[in-house]
């Protein structure tokens, strides 16, 4: 049987070696941190301990971080429990943010999908608001002018919501006013994440309940989850990143020669992502041929590609929906090799010529 190749790391990553056995270790001794008994007061020590080194991690002070079930109920929290008058977010966040906010201003993006500063500073006018931007957008992996935004809202008086969800662990975080972060996207398990509030001052309470947290996020800590994703943050290192970079340039030189197209080329983007567009072939035909090459992938969100529609990420860059509907999304991680992404090109150049002769 030939090795299945998996390319869908912004969906999920593996769980790294030292979160399993940090899962394993914490569910054997298991009991409630907020328990006045011994084994609750050395479960609180361990959750506190936990928060300590995802703070140092992240650049935050541990005070500041609020776990929650991931990054959907961390930018939740940050969005439902803001203080400000108004939202403003990009035309291109994840639809946690999007959903969480149905009734926030949207700002545009330009053509390589970033968001116009432009059109911020005019929204801004209007008076404070809190605005959600992602760091680098999931779909096709581009950095957002998160820096330059954070300066920008700060100076009229409001707040800023950064979601690092694909940036954690890769990349220094932005000191935004709140930052959500997901421990699956980096070695962790699913359903653990933290949102960093440096101004929980301004924040409401998300889920009410038995007070944890500060009372801002009411339920029993997942203290397993959570030592799970303090392993992975300690054990994730960012070395690979630039073999990554390297291999997805040659994966994306190999695509242009063969007619394809790269998503949001000319803007900087995360070394890790391409978003690749296979003219004349939809993205569904796609990544059910690839999958039966043999590969991994995505077209769109993880969330999006099951449903039927474009991408709003794509639509909002410009992209009319036919051709939105021929890009898939490759993301690739600390365990993908060169060969990995030498066959997927090969697979796509070789798919790309068989659909062009039909
Ligand atoms: N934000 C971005 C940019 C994401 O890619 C995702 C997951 O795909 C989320 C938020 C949601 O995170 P979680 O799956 O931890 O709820």
């Amino acid at each position: 049987m030939t090795k299945r190749i998996y390319l869908d790391w912004n969906a999920t990553a593996p769980m790294r070696a030292a979160a399993i056995e940090a899962i394993a270790g914490e569910s054997r001794r298991w009991a409630n941190p907020s328990s006045v008994h011994g084994e609750g007061r050395s479960a609180k020590g361990r959750l506190e301990r936990a928060r300590e080194s995802l703070a140092a991690a992240f650049g935050a002070m541990s005070p500041q971080l609020i776990f929650t079930s991931g990054g959907t109920e961390a930018l939740a929290l940050a969005l439902r429990g803001t203080t400000m008058p108004r939202i403003l977010v990009s035309a291109i966040e994840h639809s946690a943010v999007l959903e969480a906010a149905p009734g926030a201003q949207k700002l545009p993006v330009d053509a390589d999908g970033r968001l116009c500063l432009s059109a911020l500073r005019d929204a801004l006018k209007d008076g404070p608001a809190l605005v959600a931007l992602m760091h680098a957008n999931n779909e096709t992996g581009v950095l957002q002018p998160v820096d330059e935004v954070i300066d920008m809202v700060r100076a009229c008086g409001g707040r800023t919501l950064v979601d690092a969800v694909q940036t954690a662990g890769k990349m220094r975080l932005p000191a935004a006013d709140f930052v959500a972060v997901s421990a699956h996207k980096m070695g962790g398990p699913p359903g653990a994440g933290i949102l960093i509030a440096r101004c929980a001052d301004q924040l409401e309470a998300g889920q009410k309940g038995g007070g944890q947290e500060r009372g801002l996020r009411g339920g029993t800590e997942n203290l397993p989850g959570i030592a799970g994703f303090a392993a992975a943050a300690q054990a994730f290192e960012s070395d690979w990143l630039a073999a990554a970079g390297a291999r997805h340039g040659r994966l994306e030189r190999a695509v242009k020669a063969a007619g394809g197209i790269v998503v949001g080329e000319r803007a900087q983007r995360l070394p890790n992502v391409s978003m690749i567009r296979m003219p004349g072939v939809s993205a569904a035909s796609q990544l059910m041929a690839l999958d039966l090459a043999g590969f991994a992938i995505s077209s769109g969100s993880a969330c999006s590609s099951g449903k039927v529609g474009a991408s709003h990420v794509l639509a909002a860059m410009g992209m009319d929906e036919t051709a939105a509907g021929e890009a898939v999304r490759v993301s690739s991680g600390w365990q993908t090799e060169d060969e990995d992404m030498e066959r997927f090109a090969e697979a796509w150049v070789r798919l790309a010529g068989q659909r062009r002769a039909a």
